[in-house]
């Protein structure tokens, strides 16, 4: 049986459609697009209500139905690239024949520009909690069974806690859980668990509370946000990231991604920025990774570093960066990605645009 229409206005017109079979429900969606990979969809089952969000360029396309029957929780999503389609296949919870898929809930079968989609979320829990520095800790944080989300490189997600009464909310970005793990690309369907490096402030609204949650606990975790774009690095060869403090963390997913997925890179560098070297995320991986790996190469610079440091010193300046940034060639194809507080980027794109990189070359992670 087919259900509605075409969706009016928007780029690529998608639509949907349904059919099953005794024990399985297929909701298959059109995008019309062929750039469509498995972080392009979010499905989450709610009481029986299946609302699944589509990603097509900026616009977001939703199906929100409260299904006729039961299904049960877990369910597969497959993606057709060549021809752009998305299925999702829950299973029912008694096999029998539907006549209907459902009723049409809130803001179904329309197409909207996703910076006027409102953030989404469902609750996830701690499944553990791990110190990585002084005061930064690497939590993990476990999907439910009823949601598909894949946060797609160097975008971050909104974490969401109720504190005396109160939702609190405050981005963060998912980092794999270590820089030395092969990375497969695309992420494996089934991977439920989201990794987050997060420093926790004492003085803080938010992170102290975080850092009470027990293990079991729950957190809300909104849609990806973001704009960076994986195609931002096709064809790359020589990378620069500078990062200051915990703007180090979208810089983790970024530089797997580059070593593992494009053949043309030949150099990736960090400048990596933190007050001491007690501060420093993951240094001994990062050593180790630019022992194992020639093409990349990692330079600590310390802002109040003890009298024994012997490496690079201060804030973000243009002998630092003048000295940094050589091309491996004139013309190389390059992309220089900054993070950090607020006064670091600032700085940093403008001393970029001193040295001549164009804003093509230049990406800034920022809220
Ligand atoms: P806040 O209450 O915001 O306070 C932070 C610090 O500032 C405390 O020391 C506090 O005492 C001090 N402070 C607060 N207000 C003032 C004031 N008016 N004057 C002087 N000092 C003040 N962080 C991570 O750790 N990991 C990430 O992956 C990450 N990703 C991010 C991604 C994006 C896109 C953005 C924008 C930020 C990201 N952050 C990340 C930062 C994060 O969102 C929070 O800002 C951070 O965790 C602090 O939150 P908080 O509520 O605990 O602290
Ligand atoms: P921090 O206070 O430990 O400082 C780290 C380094 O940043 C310092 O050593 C210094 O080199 C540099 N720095 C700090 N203040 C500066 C200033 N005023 N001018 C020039 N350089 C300065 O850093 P932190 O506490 O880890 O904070 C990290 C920041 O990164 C937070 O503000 C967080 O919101 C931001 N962040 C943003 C994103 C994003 O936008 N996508 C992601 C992660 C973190």
């Amino acid at each position: 049986q087919v259900t509605d229409t075409l969706a009016k206005e928007g780029p690529s017109s998608p639509s949907y459609d349904w059919f099953q079979t005794d024990s399985l429900v297929t909701v298959v969606i059109y995008t019309k697009q062929k750039d469509i990979s498995l972080d392009s969809v979010i499905v989450d089952l709610r009481d029986d209500s299946l609302r699944v969000e589509t990603f097509i360029k900026d616009y977001s396309y939703l199906i929100h139905i409260g299904l006729s029957r039961e299904i049960q929780e877990d369910f597969s999503v497959r993606v057709v690239e060549n021809v752009g389609k998305i299925e999702i296949v829950p299973k029912k919870k008694e096999n029998a024949s539907w006549k209907c898929l459902g009723h049409p809930l809130e803001n179904h079968n329309s197409l909207i520009p996703k910076k006027d989609t409102g953030l989404y979320y469902r609750k996830c829990q701690l499944i553990s909690k791990e110190d990585v520095t002084h005061d930064t800790k690497l939590f993990c944080l476990m999907l439910p069974p009823s949601t598909h989300l894949q946060v797609p490189i160097g975008q971050h997600v909104y974490l969401k806690l109720t504190i005396a009464g109160t939702e609190i909310v405050k981005p963060y970005t998912p980092v794999s859980d270590s820089l030395l793990l092969e990375f497969k690309e695309p992420v494996l369907p089934n991977n439920k668990y989201i990794y987050f490096l997060i420093k926790i402030y004492p003085a803080g609204l938010f992170t102290p509370e975080l850092d009470h949650l027990q293990i079991g606990d729950y957190v809300s975790v909104s849609n990806p946000e973001g704009n960076f774009k994986i195609t931002q690095l096709e064809e790359l060869e020589d990378l620069f990231l500078l990062a200051a403090g915990t703007g180090f963390t979208p810089m983790v997913k970024v530089l797997n991604y580059a070593l593992t997925n494009i053949p043309s890179l030949r150099k990736v560098k960090l400048m990596f920025f933190n007050k001491t070297e007690d501060d420093i995320i993951w240094r001994s991986q990062l050593e180790k990774l630019a022992f194992k790996d020639e093409r990349f190469d990692v330079e600590f610079v310390l802002s109040a570093p003890t009298s024994e440091w012997k490496g690079k010193q201060g804030h973000i300046s243009p002998g630092l960066l003048s000295e940094f940034l050589k091309r491996s060639s004139d013309r190389s194809r390059v992309l220089v990605c900054i993070c950090g507080p607020v006064p670091f980027t600032e700085q940093g794109v403008k001393l970029l645009h001193d040295l001549n990189f164009s804003k093509d070359e230049i990406h800034s992670f920022t809220a």
